[in-house]
């Protein structure tokens, strides 16, 4: 199977950005890690496409979190990406599953409910992250994402996802485009562009029937001049690792860890993200309770 990847245009004049991308593999990635039932897969994968199509246009060693939590089965949904086409994500109730929708479609604005947020983190290294939100509008994640952008950030937007799932629960074909416009836009591009949205196919279809980000391209932004100033390779990629565990392990507190250890017995750690798991031995659980434990002038000024 072709490898993920994104390509982001801008047209001539600058004022509209578009992202395209096809994430098959690593939407196909997380349901194999996650074991994600029919409607908690188009869920994710709705919304690792999203995180990979938004860090795209952040810089260099920034990345972007988006949480969607609602009041659906799924409990809640957090995906991250960086800008060098890292993605990963998990869901809190990875077999959540409905019925599919009369059309067919499987009910992702079900499975994540309407009531609720997306929030949106921005962690642009330099300064302290920031994080916006607005309220859910279906659960169906590529509407509650335009709205985000109209609402918080003031920018008309227009954001496509879509995953295809087997009825073995594989991961048929997934992808998503992201097109805004920025301030300057014209009246008639903005027309002209949403013309072309209304007229787009469904983005899962088009992919699984070999559509490249490229095609897709040209029907999204037909009758505008663009050109394409970037194409990167997109993975599931978790950046977690043990000493990120071990760290995780300190911040519990001293309390807890000494408990740990005590109980003489290894202790086994998961990462969210990619499932991965991390054994400690009671041995390595008392040498990172030496870690946790302040010296003792420190200590007496905090007790
Ligand atoms: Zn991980």
């Amino acid at each position: 199977m072709a490898s993920d990847y994104l390509l982001r245009a801008t047209s001539k004049d600058g004022s509209i950005r578009a992202l395209v991308a096809t994430t098959t593999n690593l939407v196909a990635e997380a349901q194999r890690r996650h074991d994600t039932a029919a409607t908690a897969t188009a869920a994710l994968g709705r919304a690792l496409t999203a995180a990979g199509l938004f860090a795209a246009t952040l810089k260099d060693g920034e990345s972007i979190t988006l949480r969607f939590i609602g009041d659906g089965p799924i409990g809640g949904i957090i995906t991250e990406a960086d800008h060098a086409g890292n993605i990963r994500g998990y869901v809190q109730e990875p077999h959540a599953d409905l019925p599919a929708r009369p059309d067919g479609k499987l009910d992702v604005g079900g499975v994540v409910g309407s009531n609720g947020y997306v929030h949106v983190t921005r962690d642009l290294r330099m300064r302290e992250p920031y994080t916006s939100s607005a309220a859910l509008v279906s659960g169906e994640i590529a509407v509650d994402l335009s709205n985000y952008f109209l609402v918080s950030e003031q920018t008309p937007s227009a954001v496509s996802l879509g995953v295809l799932v087997e009825r073995d629960l594989t991961v048929r074909a997934a992808g998503g485009f992201f097109l805004q416009a920025l301030p300057g836009a014209a009246e008639d591009v903005i027309r002209g562009l949403e013309a072309n949205v209304g007229l787009m196919p469904s983005i899962s279809a088009a992919i699984d029937q070999g559509m490249t980000p490229e095609g897709i391209l040209r029907l999204a932004l037909a009758g505008i001049d663009y050109e394409i100033i970037g194409r990167q390779e997109l993975r599931y990629h978790c950046r977690c690792d043990r000493d990120r565990v071990e760290r995780a392990l300190i911040s519990v507190g001293e309390r807890d860890l000494r408990e740990m250890a005590d109980d003489d017995r290894p202790v086994e750690m998961t990462c969210h993200f990619c499932g991965q798991r991390y054994e400690f031995s009671p041995d390595e659980l008392r040498q990172l309770l030496a870690r946790a434990t302040p010296p003792d002038g420190e200590k007496h000024l905090h007790s």
